[in-house]
């Protein structure tokens, strides 16, 4: 593994609690917890409740729909190239090169995401937000150097069912292995939310990740790695076998509380400065809106 300036850290992210302000309940559901049989909880959605248990009922329960913004079309489309960069020989990874695969991997997401297609009507503005995409992959290459990796797994889909029954799944962007054994889950973030107001939900999603390759591959990962591209920083995190135990109790803790908001249809606004990032604000009683009436989940609804 290549060596990177990193960030050390310690203890526990913060985050807001579960539960704020005082929105009346409404009638019960008949039961929370066969209804969320199947059901499975992403790092995504988990950060969600724990942010705003509203959004995650917008999200996980509405399932409303979210317009892609140019900034997070970006980072979709820097995300495909980095991950196509590996697809080439190791010589020939540099920074040239991944420009080069903008225009194509732009071709390739419109046709499999559709609603990217609107994003851009003036062929001028996609070209600038095209063009826009490059000092993030010029800031990637002050991270590391691609040529002296070979990552074991890229974009690789993760599945654990924690004792009790609750399964968590993931996306991780990039496992490296090393020849020793040891395991970096590498994450990243090209998001214009500042890193401070961002970090604790990608610790969590981090170690969400190592909590599914424990318990799928028996190995703690040695290293969880955010690589910030807007600001060209490395944050690494070494997480221990005593903290992810403590996470699965956390993360069961939370799905308990999310059965027990379906049960009760009570998921309540908690603002935070990620309002300003909420595409759901216009419906949020926190900013002068009415949420949609509670969806009828005996409909089988897949959460
Ligand atoms: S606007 Fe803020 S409080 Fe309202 S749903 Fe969105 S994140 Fe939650």
């Amino acid at each position: 593994m290549t060596a990177t300036p990193r960030t050390p850290l310690s203890g526990q992210p913060s985050h807001t609690s579960l539960t704020t302000g005082g929105l009346p309940t409404h009638e019960a559901t008949p039961d929370a917890s066969s209804l969320l049989e199947g059901a499975s909880l992403s790092p995504s959605r988990a950060a969600d409740f724990k942010t705003c248990p509203l959004l995650y009922r917008f999200r996980a329960i509405d399932k409303l729909p979210e317009r892609p913004t140019p900034e997070q079309a970006r980072g979709t489309l820097v995300h495909a190239v980095l991950e196509r960069l590996f697809d080439l020989p190791a010589s020939e990874r540099t920074l040239e090169q991944a420009i080069t695969l903008l225009p194509g991997e732009w071709e390739r997401l419109r046709v499999e995401q559709p609603d990217l297609v609107e994003l851009f009507t003036e062929e001028a503005d996609w070209a600038t937000w095209l063009e826009s995409a490059r000092p993030l992959l010029a800031s990637y290459f002050t991270l590391e150097d691609p040529r002296r990796l070979e990552p074991a797994a890229r974009e690789l889909m993760v599945e654990a069912v924690l004792d009790g029954g609750l399964r968590i799944r993931g996306i991780i962007d990039r496992l490296d292995v090393a020849p020793n054994g040891q395991v970096r889950v590498v994450d990243y973030k090209t998001g214009t939310v500042p890193r401070q107001a961002f970090e604790g939900r990608a610790l969590f999603q981090l170690k969400f990740y190592a909590l599914v390759l424990w318990r799928t591959r028996g190995v703690v990962p040695r290293v969880l790695r955010l690589l910030y591209l807007r600001e060209s920083e490395t944050l690494d995190y070494t997480p221990d076998e005593a903290e992810l135990v403590r996470f699965e109790r956390t993360l069961r803790a939370l799905w308990q509380a999310i059965e027990r908001a379906i049960r009760t249809q009570d998921f309540r606004p908690a603002p935070s400065r990620l309002c300003d990032w909420c595409a759901h604000r216009s419906l949020c009683p926190a900013h002068g809106g009415t949420p949609p009436p509670f969806p009828d989940l005996t409909l089988g609804m897949a959460l």
